[in-house]
């Protein structure tokens, strides 16, 4: 990142991830600034992993910018659903779905499933490059264990927030506080692996 120039685009128009990743930078000086702003229009998302999209995402934006840019790839992977909905966790009940259709979606699949076969996990995979031909993205992948409710619990977060329970701290995940779900979530852990490499990357630059 330029010394003068402290942006650094986020490659995504979802606002609870940009809220998420903002507090997350905030103490680094690091000054976010959604796609959107720079009028980025948003990158397809072909693929089939989470890393992939990351990389495309992030390219386009820094390609578009002339910017750093940092991507965020996540979504839901049931265990019982052989990792579904993974890449397509947004559009899990069709290309315009919201969240509420999608959790309904989720519970109608998992409907008589028991609580031992609705183990899940969120994955997060960040990708982060310099510029948008740089041969070696910084990239991380933060992972949260958790279960599917059999009913949606809470008001806060976004998506399937809901109807994941964590165990660690007996609620769903709409029930922590920001700053609580930024401490253990896929986010949250996969944020703080980049921003240790991205320290050890401006030591040796
Ligand atoms: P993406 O924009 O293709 O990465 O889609 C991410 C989707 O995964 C979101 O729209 C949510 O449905 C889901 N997701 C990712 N992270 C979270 C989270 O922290 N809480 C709830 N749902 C999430």
């Amino acid at each position: 990142m330029a010394q003068t120039d402290k942006r650094l685009i986020i490659a995504s128009n979802n606002d609870g991830k940009l809220r998420e990743l903002s507090d997350l930078l905030a103490p680094l000086g690091i000054q976010p600034v959604a796609q959107r702003e720079l009028g980025v229009t948003e990158a397809e998302e072909p693929a089939v992993t989470f890393v992939e999209n990351a990389l495309l995402k992030a390219r386009h934006a820094a390609r578009s910018t002339g910017l750093p840019a940092l991507a965020d790839d996540s979504g839901l992977a049931v265990n019982a659903l052989g990792g579904r909905p993974g890449v397509r966790s947004a559009r899990f009940a069709g290309d315009n779905a919201s969240d509420a259709d999608n959790i309904h979606a989720l519970l109608a699949e998992l409907a008589d499933r028991p609580d031992d076969e609705r183990q899940a996990q969120f994955h997060c995979v960040l990708a982060y490059l310099r510029h948008a031909d740089d041969p070696t993205p910084i990239i991380c992948h933060g992972r949260w264990q958790g279960r599917i409710l059999t009913q949606a619990q809470g008001d806060g977060g976004f998506g399937y927030d809901p109807v994941f329970w964590v165990p660690e701290q007996q609620c769903s995940a709409a029930q922590l506080s920001r700053t609580d779900k930024s401490r253990i979530s896929h986010r949250g852990r996969a944020l703080r692996s980049l921003l240790e490499q991205l320290t050890a990357d401006h030591r040796t630059s």
